[in-house]
């Protein structure tokens, strides 16, 4: 049974801003144990009052982009404005070394000696490209916890950038100028989803090239169709490694908000945001139950033989497990 706070230790350990508190607040919040479920339930109540004041900034690109010299980067030029940041980081070797520490504080060397800033590696095994089922959980405990900026990363997997589009105001995508033809290599459906593109590596001999690239997405941009909020998506060039390029990222997220603020997208944006997440929260929760279930667990290895043979339509099976589950519900709730 790991040590567990009390509640109020925790919720008052956020609120102060306690860096330990908060990990151990966002380590109760990852637990599958019933009992920290509970505990954590009421952390999140109580902290929940005291979120959504920060921006919320998505990083995607794919690997050796330059993500974690550009969080770095853009997380010290951040704290140089006054502002704490907290990152919850995807180390892409964490399935390796376990979601280490380590590793990201070699990543983000500077960053994760200031102060002003927290780093979460996500925790290994259930991640989906670093997007766990409780990213938004921790979110919510930074936000209580005072950091002004929350940058989610992901790796570029498809699936992961969905999700974290799905939970922040602002999703950028950090690009490279490739050689020649660049629009080659951009995801369609990746750059639609992106409020702002930023092209990193502009420096060296790389900085032509990182220009014209820069010309080359905004036309293509252009030829998209402006979103219905009218934001024209920027193409900013940077180099994370010689920390250029990092006011005018800031100034367009600042653009952004000023942009959506007054139009009411930003409201409605979190407002259906935290309409998916409790959609999602129902999905997690039953989904969960559902595995646990002893029963489930018993008729299950039997069923999918059944399927795996042909003699069974998985329709069938699964609603017979599912059936199962209700049974086995109900007597539980029978028994309370
Ligand atoms: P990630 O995999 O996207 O997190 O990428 P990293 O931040 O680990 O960077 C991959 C490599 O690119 C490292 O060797 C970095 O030093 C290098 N790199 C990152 N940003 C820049 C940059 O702005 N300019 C140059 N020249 N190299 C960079």
């Amino acid at each position: 049974m790991p040590k567990r706070l009390s509640v109020q230790a925790y919720v008052d350990g956020v609120l102060a801003g306690n860096r330990m508190v908060l990990s151990r607040a966002i380590t109760l919040v990852e637990s599958r144990l019933a009992s920290d479920r509970e505990l954590a339930a009421q952390v999140l109540e109580a902290c929940a009052a005291h979120s959504g004041k920060s921006y919320r900034l998505g990083i995607t690109g794919v690997p050796g982009v330059g993500k974690s010299t550009f969080i770095d980067a853009f997380g010290m030029y951040l704290i140089g404005q006054g502002k704490k940041v907290a990152v919850l980081a995807v180390d892409p070797s964490s399935q390796r070394t376990r979601g280490s520490i380590l590793g990201d504080k070699t990543r983000m060397a500077q960053l994760s000696r200031a102060e002003e800033a927290f780093i979460r590696p996500s925790p290994a095994g259930r991640t989906l490209g670093g997007v766990t089922r409780t990213t938004r959980e921790t979110i919510l405990l930074c936000e209580a916890a005072g950091y002004d900026f929350i940058i989610v990363e992901t790796v570029g997997v498809g699936q992961s950038e969905i999700a974290v589009h799905s939970m922040v105001d602002f999703f950028l995508l950090l690009m490279l100028a490739g050689a020649g033809d660049e629009l080659q290599g951009i995801k369609k459906g990746i750059v639609e989803m992106a409020h702002g593109l930023v092209i990193n590596k502009a420096d060296g001999e790389n900085e032509a090239a990182a220009s014209r690239a820069r010309g080359e997405y905004k036309r293509a941009l252009h030829l998209l169709a402006a979103a219905e909020s009218g934001w024209q998506v920027p193409v900013l060039t940077c180099s994370a490694l010689e920390q250029r390029g990092m006011a005018e990222v800031a100034e367009m997220l600042t653009a952004f908000q000023a942009h959506h603020q007054p139009d009411g997208w930003w409201a409605r944006n979190r407002q259906a945001q935290a309409l998916q997440w409790m959609q999602d929260a129902i999905r997690f929760e039953l989904e969960d139950r559902f595995q646990r279930d002893e029963g489930v667990r018993a008729a299950r290895p039997g069923l999918a033989t059944e399927v795996e043979a042909g003699r069974l339509p998985p329709t069938i099976a699964a609603q017979r497990l599912i059936r199962l589950y209700l049974q086995g519900a109900d007597e539980k709730s029978a028994e309370d």
